[in-house]
């Protein structure tokens, strides 16, 4: 009805997307909280979708399987701020089916699983319309893979975060490091190098800038720094 339109007020949505290691995630968090705004992390909305897919003892290979048991199910997945009894180190609170799974969905297994099950097609389509959903009712920094072109082509402010490959690697091979994960950061660039290249080839949601991105390169920026420059210019634009 026409006053429902007149009383909805548009929110300002933030979207950001850029290669693997570029600062996407906690930066984000940072400019939300800042700002007050929800942080969406759309790749925990998929990994709940692969933590899912195990839970019904689906093969992560078995696309056909995973669009029916999503289709007939429906299962729900939220996001939100977490609470002060959750602030454990997470960046989100993530549930599925109204189970707390902020966890659960980091662990290898699934890891490897979402990086699968990301590339189907009926996956996609069951979390780029939640996705765009919250970003219409609430005031978003919604980060992933897609969002400046598909989630939230017409977004308020798009950015594309970048740094030069070796200080990315540089960045990982910390964060490894300090989870007791025993690798060099040799290994650490090649590895990136080699998915930064399979990213921006894939079909299916490749690594894209969108037309009208701001390219924002944090190399030898601190994440705090990252996250003031962004918040400037969001408030130069208000
Ligand atoms: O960022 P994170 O590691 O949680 O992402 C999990 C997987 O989901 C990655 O393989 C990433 O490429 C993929 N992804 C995606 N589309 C998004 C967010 C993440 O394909 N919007």
């Amino acid at each position: 009805m026409w006053y429902d339109i007149w009383v909805m007020e548009k929110t300002f949505q933030i979207a950001i997307d850029g290669p693997v290691a570029a600062g996407k995630g906690t930066t984000a968090k940072m400019v939300a909280a800042r700002l007050g705004y929800l942080y969406v992390d759309t790749g925990a909305m998929y990994r709940c979708l692969a933590l899912y897919t195990k839970q019904n003892n689906i093969e992560f290979s078995d696309e056909q399987k995973i669009a029916k048991l999503l289709e007939e199910s429906s299962p729900k997945v939220e996001l939100s701020i977490p609470s002060e009894t959750e602030k454990d180190g997470r960046l989100c609170t993530v549930k599925l089916n109204g189970e707390d799974v902020s966890w659960q969905i980091r662990t290898e297994e699934i890891s490897s699983g979402v990086s699968v099950i990301t590339q189907y097609s009926g996956v996609r389509d069951y979390i780029t319309p939640l996705a765009r959903e919250i970003g219409k009712t609430q005031n978003v920094v919604m980060e992933g893979r897609e969002i400046t072109t598909v989630v939230l082509p017409d977004a308020d402010l798009k950015i594309y975060m970048d740094a030069d490959p070796k200080e990315r690697a540089m960045r990982r091979h910390r964060e490894l490091m300090s989870r007791g994960e025993d690798v060099t950061y040799q290994a650490v660039y090649d590895q990136l190098v080699e998915r930064d290249k399979r990213d921006s080839e894939r079909t299916i949601a490749p690594l894209k800038k969108a037309k009208n991105a701001w390219i924002l390169d944090t190399t030898g920026m601190t994440i705090d720094q990252v996250a003031q420059v962004i918040v400037a210019k969001v408030e130069e634009m208000k």
